[in-house]
């Protein structure tokens, strides 16, 4: 049963968009320049396509980049907890904590999304898998991997999620009650 309460939520927010681990770098990481969609006065770019800002070594306007690039980064860099070989570059998978304005379901108010760099076979190498254990383990938030313009739910597995989005369909009485305290857990993770 994943953890719900509001102080350990405020720990994921925290580890998650305040925190940095001093001792990783982005190295020879292009991922966030590749994979962030930017919409700012000095910079438009889709998410998936390289920045013209980057020349194939790093950001040619790093001095100026915009506020998007300085606030972000991705959980390899803010969770000491994942491994040490899990910089993108390395493993082949980004993985980020994002949330969805106007989400279709209650699995995409707020989550964890792996995106692979270069095809699903990225989710098999040893540290993408280390750290999608990581990330289920801990069970608070939603886990996606996503590759191409496909995304698919991991964590809950698509069977109890259908079910936690209708529990009435839960015929023990209490199983369903458990059900009842995942669909409690994760509509509270909407704004
Ligand atoms: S994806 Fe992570 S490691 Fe790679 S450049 Fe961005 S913040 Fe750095
Ligand atoms: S402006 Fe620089 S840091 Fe920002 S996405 Fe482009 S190359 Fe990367």
């Amino acid at each position: 049963m994943p953890t719900s309460s509001p102080s350990h939520l405020k720990t994921i927010y925290t580890r998650y968009f305040d925190t940095l681990v001093e001792s990783r770098g982005c190295g020879t990481c292009v991922a966030c320049c590749q994979h962030l969609h930017i919409d700012e006065p000095t910079l438009k770019k889709p998410a998936g396509q390289l920045c013209p800002n980057h020349d194939g070594t790093g950001c040619t306007i790093y001095a100026s980049r915009p506020q998007t690039c300085r606030d972000w980064f991705c959980l390899w860099r803010r969770d000491e907890n994942l491994p040490e070989g899990g910089n993108p570059a390395d493993c082949g998978v980004v993985f980020s904590m994002d949330r969805s304005e106007n989400p279709p379901n209650m699995f995409e108010h707020l989550f964890i999304v792996g995106r692979a760099l270069n095809g699903p076979e990225d989710f098999e190498h040893p540290d993408a898998m280390a750290s999608i254990k990581h990330f289920i383990k801990e069970g608070t938030l939603p886990v996606w991997l996503a590759h191409g313009g496909s995304k698919s739910l991991i964590y809950p597995h698509p069977e109890l999620a259908a079910l936690i989005q209708n529990p009435a369909k839960v015929a023990d009485w209490n199983a369903r009650q458990d059900v009842e305290k995942l669909r409690a857990h994760f509509l509270q993770l909407a704004p």
